[in-house]
């Protein structure tokens, strides 16, 4: 049994603003990703990729894989039969597939190939959920079908060779065009069967539809097999561990979690001394292995002399997301014997927040019982905790 498939992908993009096929997700584009998806199924053993006409020299240099690359047509269903008629003569099941559904899996896939085998043509879909509107041209509702007979259409569809190739010859012939390959097949009065689709294959449509499905990568439950430089565990997080201690000295505003404190002395640094936001700054290079704060802020360095410790947090929640992680947890203790820490806990929160764009800030003091050198208010220090967890790369054009 002879299994061939067939990605269309040869759209301009006209309503979205330019080919959706190429958009960037992942750090691959969607068409690379919903190509990925058919190759590693076993059973197919022929694939045709349709593309645009002025993107096939380029994307054939680039495509390491065995994908079998030619230009689309005018419509939709002139590129699916250039794709058909690209196939081996002997082949027994086409499957068609939209290139902007990446989120197909493999169940799907499956279904839709024995299902094809069975019953000669199927189409992957889903229940209609909301309740269907019949409506007039001027907007009037003329009639509400009962919604347990409707299912949305998806793709992959599954045919025997023969009849689809019927079909669209019939259609030709005909002058009929539809953008769906069953409708064709149906036109002949064959039988064309539903396998259940999923709610999560949606077709790349929107802009709205790019995030979602970004987001749906990312998922932890949509785990499908990723190889390459650009396989990536979206559910990474990471766990990072900070300290600092300054001592007191005279004549020197106290700055603490990004706060003013009015007191009688100040901490000594380089900078403005905020041992707690150098803290959680160390944390967040430490989860992310970017060293600490002194390897980014040297001392010897001028420009850091007396420079608010917020915009040293600032660089830093830079540096981690360049690495791709966002702050999702801050613990911190602040140990002091003077002064009081509780009144600006709230402030230094809010400071903190607006910087890492997170409400999970705890702040926590003591004062270290009278014990040693910060027990008797010769200094203050902080430690910090934070974890990390890996975002989705942002979607940009390839
Ligand atoms: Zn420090």
């Amino acid at each position: 049994m002879k299994i061939s498939a067939i990605i269309v992908a040869a759209g301009s993009g006209k309503r979205f603003g330019g080919k959706k096929q190429f958009e960037v997700i992942e750090g691959k584009s969607i068409i690379e990703l919903t190509a990925e998806k058919i190759l590693t199924c076993g059973r197919i053993r022929e694939i045709v990729l349709v593309l645009p006409d002025e993107d096939v020299a380029r994307f054939r240099r680039s495509c390491t894989k065995k994908l079998h690359i030619i230009s689309g047509g005018a419509t939709r269903q002139h590129s699916v039969y250039n794709g058909l008629k690209t196939l081996s003569a002997d082949t027994d099941i086409v499957l068609v597939h939209d290139g902007v559904r990446p989120l197909v899996n493999r169940r799907i896939i499956a279904d839709t190939i024995e299902g094809a085998i069975k019953f000669g043509a199927v189409v992957a879909g889903v229940r209609v959920k909301d309740t269907v509107k019949a409506v007039s041209p001027s907007g009037a509702v003329e009639s509400t079908p009962d919604r347990n007979s409707l299912y949305l259409a998806q793709t992959p569809q599954a045919f025997r060779y023969s009849l689809i190739m019927d079909a669209y010859e019939k259609a030709f012939e005909d002058d009929y065009y539809s953008t769906d390959d069953s409708a064709l097949v149906e036109r002949l009065g064959a039988r064309v069967k539903i396998v259940p689709g999923d709610y999560k294959n949606i077709k790349i449509t929107t802009k709205e539809d790019i995030a979602l499905t970004n987001k749906f990568f990312c998922d932890e439950n949509d785990v499908w097999p990723r190889k390459g430089k650009n396989r990536k565990n979206m559910n990474d997080m990471k766990i990072g561990f900070g300290y600092d201690i300054h001592k007191f000295v005279k004549g020197k505003p106290l700055y603490l979690g990004g706060v003013k404190i009015p007191f009688s002395m100040g901490l000594l640094a380089h900078s403005d001394g905020d041992v707690l936001l150098h803290a959680v700054c160390d944390s967040m290079l430490g989860a992310t292995g970017l060293g600490d704060i002194g390897k980014h802020f040297p001392t010897k360095d001028k420009k850091y002399k007396n420079i608010s410790s917020l915009k040293l947090l600032e660089t830093v929640d830079g540096l981690i997301r360049e690495s791709g992680y966002e702050t999702i947890n801050i613990d911190t203790m602040i140990v002091a014997k003077e002064p009081k820490i509780a009144p600006y806990i709230e402030q230094m929160q809010a400071a903190i927040s607006k910087v890492l764009k997170t409400k999970n800030i705890s702040i926590k003091a003591t004062t270290n019982e009278g014990i040693g050198d910060i027990g008797k208010g010769k200094a203050i220090c902080a430690h910090a905790v934070c974890a990390l967890k890996r975002f989705a790369q942002p979607v940009k054009q390839r």
